[in-house]
């Protein structure tokens, strides 16, 4: 299996290597880029990074009113402001075997980066 299959390679920066990986679903807002960064002065790490667009969960399944909605974003936006941080969640569903063993092959990748600079 390749990193074809739902999961592509976007570039290789040498030191970094960028992936789009599909969610199963087909949304293209629910992809996630993974990156995987490896540190020249630090060999034996690799640094995973994934990004992906997460959604303040108070919009769905709750069924909110529209003022409660208002409500609790304010109250998230405090949260940030006087925290600086919040806790999100995001999930990708992968459809199948393949799926799963195109993201394995993605960070075989960077294993097989971080072999060659021991
Ligand atoms: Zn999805």
């Amino acid at each position: 299996m390749s990193t074809t299959y739902r999961v592509m390679k976007i570039h290789d920066f040498g030191n970094s290597i960028f992936y789009r990986v599909a969610c199963g679903c087909t949304d293209p807002d629910h992809e996630a880029t993974l990156i995987l960064e490896f540190d020249e002065n630090n060999p034996k790490i690799m640094i995973l990074t994934l990004y992906q667009r997460v959604v303040w969960g108070d919009w769905y399944y709750r069924g909110d009113k529209w003022f409660d909605k208002i409500i609790s974003r304010i109250k998230t936006v405090f949260k940030i402001l006087f925290k600086g941080w919040l806790e999100l969640e995001g999930s990708m569903i992968f459809m199948d075997v393949d799926h799963v063993e195109a993201f394995i092959c993605a960070l075989q990748e960077g294993k097989n980066k971080l072999q060659l600079t021991k």
